[in-house]
């Protein structure tokens, strides 16, 4: 394949992972921009390929690798539930990290490079930084992934000193960085490289190990961004212009969501980094009061004497599947006359955007979908909000209980409103682990059950 065909290849590829960025970021367009992405992706594989210039031996190793890759992906697509969409990203993002790692230790292995003096220094420095970055991404999502499947407790792991800690190993590894760079210029760098990694690797369990309670939105983002960053190292390595300018967007768009997550989380980034966010200074208050049950046909009625609803999804209608039959009910409510809307907080469920995916799902009008910025003010004006699988994303004590995990996080504040209806299965806690007294309010009441079966039977109710 002639070079120019494969520039222009590469910048089709890039203009089309651009292009599919953009189209994310609407709910209306985020299924155009998935297709640009998978045709940028497709045109960059079929490019890279053909540059390779390789034996016959080589494509089929290609060939084989992308099979058998290709089909585990397929089966883990066609199998995982949404719940377990956020265990899945984290752990897809293991795997970049792994291959930054092992793209470095084969390309310092590689001993017919031409490069000498300075040009020879850098790429062992970006092999060095690609390893660094590839591990920390490498460890640090796997713990991620045991900690939203619930594999590992979701609790901070806090080691005394742990900022000087991290600080100690950061510094030890600049000055590993010097000792590879001499040795590599007699044919050594080995050791340096490998106690390099480990060191990377343990950092990696430590920073997301110490992140708790509300916080690993954050780390989820974040770990994204270095998944991106670790790809663009490995293009440095491999000297790929494709792979740098994607990793460098995944990268950059990856931090900018962090920064999102952070400001709507009402958290500092490098705190959150930093690890014991959410951790509290006190013991949070406990909960106590007496809790209203109430049943569908009795929501029913509630709604039906209501003119405006709001309906603020969270983790627990993923996790019924319920957003098909609020759908259902919507629509009668708004066939009836009603004003219904729906607020999302920005980390309700287990992942960035996770509602606005099961809305759009379940087909819900957009233009009744809002953020919580756009409707928190609007609460004093709502008659009745319907509360599904919701937890910390309302609990009140976010706002007035400083020794909360979940202390400072601005929350969607229903209880402003007249009446909540709140649906879940017991008074459990949500992710963050903490006591919520909106459910035992005077105008609060607990429809209890799975969200998808009382919203089923709040259904049959109001269709009479
Ligand atoms: P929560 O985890 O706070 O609460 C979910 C609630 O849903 C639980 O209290 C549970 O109560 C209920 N529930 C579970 N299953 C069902 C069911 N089948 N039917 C009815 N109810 C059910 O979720 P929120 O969405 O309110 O908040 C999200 C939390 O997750 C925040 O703390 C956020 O920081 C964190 N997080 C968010 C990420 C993101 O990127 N969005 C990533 C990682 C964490 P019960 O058991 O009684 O039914």
């Amino acid at each position: 394949m002639s070079q120019s065909l494969i520039t222009m290849s590469y910048l089709a590829a890039t203009i089309l992972f651009i292009l599919s960025l953009s189209g994310l970021s609407h709910q209306e367009t985020a299924r155009r921009g998935n297709y640009y992405g998978m045709i940028g992706m497709a045109i960059a594989i079929i490019a890279t390929t053909l540059t390779l210039n390789g034996t016959v031996n080589a494509y089929v190793v290609l060939i084989l690798a992308l099979l058998i890759g290709g089909a585990i992906g397929a089966v883990a697509a066609l199998k995982v539930e949404m719940t377990q969409m956020p265990e899945l990203v984290a752990i897809m993002h293991s795997l970049v990290g792994m291959a930054a790692v092992l793209v470095g230790y084969a390309n310092f292995m590689e001993t017919g490079s031409p490069l000498v003096g300075a040009e020879k220094t850098i790429h062992e420095l970006e092999i060095y930084i690609g390893i660094l970055i590839g591990a920390v991404t490498f460890s640090g999502s796997v713990i991620a992934f045991g900690k939203l499947s619930g594999k590992i407790n979701g609790k901070p792991l806090l080691i005394p000193l742990r900022h000087w800690l991290n600080l100690g190993l950061l510094i030890f590894v600049i000055g590993l960085g010097q000792v590879f760079l001499e040795q590599t210029e007699t044919g050594g760098g080995l050791y340096p490289l490998l106690i390099m990694t480990f060191i990377a690797l343990i950092f990696g369990v430590h920073m997301v190990m110490a992140i708790g309670g509300a916080d690993m939105p954050v780390v989820v983002s974040m770990l994204n961004s270095y998944s991106g960053w670790a790809a663009a190292a490995t293009g440095f390595m491999l000297s790929n212009d494709l792979l740098i300018v994607t990793g460098a967007l995944v990268g950059s768009s990856g931090a900018i969501l962090s920064y999102i997550m952070c400001r709507a989380m009402n958290r500092n980034f490098i705190s959150v980094i930093a690890g014991g966010f959410g951790t509290g200074t006190g013991e949070a208050a406990a909960v106590e009061g007496e809790v209203y049950p109430i049943d569908a046909e009795e929501t029913a009625q509630l709604l039906l004497a209501a003119k405006n609803i709001m309906i603020i999804p969270g983790y627990g209608m993923a996790v019924a599947q319920a957003q098909h039959t609020v759908n259902e009910i919507t629509k009668l409510l708004r066939e009836k006359g009603k004003k219904v809307r729906f607020g999302i907080h920005p980390v309700a469920g287990r992942m960035p955007g996770h509602m606005n995916v099961l809305l759009a799902e379940a087909k819900v009008p957009y233009d009744i979908v809002y953020e919580m910025d756009e409707i928190n003010e609007d609460f004093p004006n709502v008659d009745v909000t319907i509360v599904i699988g919701a937890n910390d994303i309302v609990n009140p004590s976010a706002l007035d209980d400083p020794n909360s995990p979940i202390a400072g996080m601005p929350v969607l504040e229903c209880w402003k409103g007249g009446a909540t209806v709140a649906l879940k299965r017991s008074m459990a806690s949500g992710y963050a682990g903490v006591g919520n007294p909106l459910f035992v309010l005077e105008n609060t009441r607990m429809l209890f059950g799975d969200a998808n079966e009382t919203m089923q039977a709040v259904l049959k109710a109001l269709q009479g």
